[in-house]
């Protein structure tokens, strides 16, 4: 890695960090920017496979007027991925870049295939996901933040996206803090970004899928089916099933819960409190959210 001289209106010249990647010479901000774009375009198409399912095989009955909810969810999701490109323009991608070119972190230290490596990554950052979702419901002042996705009074896939900036901000510090640390490779942690983000799509769909395939599913991955029950509205069902991608965790931890009580079209979706649609739909709502008392 170095710096490259650029002409910059033929008058100004500015350096730009490089990197010599397969013989070629190739700027930080393209090694960036292309995995961004990868990562939006596999957003972009699983959200709109999932949103045809949602509709040609729904789980439930949705309560709420779904035109209403997915313009402010939406509307939430924007601004959240607007505000964290301001805040942190590289993303996690810059933090592992610049953990492999000073070879911080415990997997720069050991010399282990690739492969393993990107394995032990992805399976690493799962599990710290998995705790900082823990801690976020444990922790009062968290949970102010992470009850914005809860107080979603239906279930679908904007559900899965909808968080307030806070904690979004918060869960990308906490991302960089375990990328660092672990040393993780970029290649694994574009994956990972890839896999967590169409998990959150996936297990939050109100999509029907046949029990024996759940079933089969399940062994190890979050299903909708799983992750539904963790917005039960029966205080027991929302402290279980905290997994993303992987159902091992849950399992293992002893949070693992298999079904509803009241069963997946009868259960109710949201918190006991607020639900009021006026304070569970609006962004403007959901924003403040975290400031008032409930
Ligand atoms: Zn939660
Ligand atoms: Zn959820």
């Amino acid at each position: 890695m170095g710096d490259v001289e650029t002409a910059n209106h033929g008058s100004v010249v500015k350096t730009v960090p490089y990197v010599q990647l397969n013989g070629e010479t190739r700027t930080m901000h393209e090694l960036i920017d292309t995995p961004s774009q990868l990562r939006l375009t596999i957003f972009l198409a699983m959200l709109l496979i999932m949103a045809v399912w949602e509709i040609l095989a729904p789980r439930r009955l949705l309560t709420q007027n779904k035109a209403s909810r997915w313009i402010n969810n939406l509307a939430l999701i924007t601004l959240n991925s607007i505000i964290l490109r301001i805040l942190f323009p590289t993303a996690t991608i810059g933090f592992a870049m610049y953990a492999a070119e000073h070879e911080f972190g415990l997997l720069h230290k050991l010399a282990l295939p690739e492969w393993l490596s990107i394995v032990i990554t992805l399976v690493f950052l799962d599990l710290v996901i998995y705790f900082q979702h823990v801690i976020f419901h444990k922790v009062p002042l968290l949970w102010r933040l992470h009850r914005v996705h809860h107080t979603d009074l239906d279930f679908d896939i904007t559900t899965g996206l909808r968080f307030h900036p806070l904690e979004m901000i918060l869960s990308m510090l906490v991302k960089f803090l375990a990328i660092l640390l672990l040393g993780a490779p970029s290649i694994a942690v574009v994956i990972f970004e890839i896999v967590l983000n169409s998990a959150a799509i996936f297990n939050h769909g109100n999509i029907y899928i046949p029990k024996a395939i759940d079933r089969m599913l399940r062994l190890l991955l979050v299903t909708p089916d799983m992750h539904r029950i963790h917005h039960s509205c029966r205080q027991p069902e929302t402290d279980s099933n905290y997994g993303f991608s992987i159902s091992l965790w849950d399992r293992l931890f002893g949070n693992y819960r298999d079904q509803p009580e009241a069963g997946h079209n009868k259960m109710m979706i949201g918190l006991q409190n607020p639900r009021k649609p006026e304070l569970c739909i609006p962004i403007q709502a959901l924003l403040k959210t975290p400031f008032i008392s409930q």
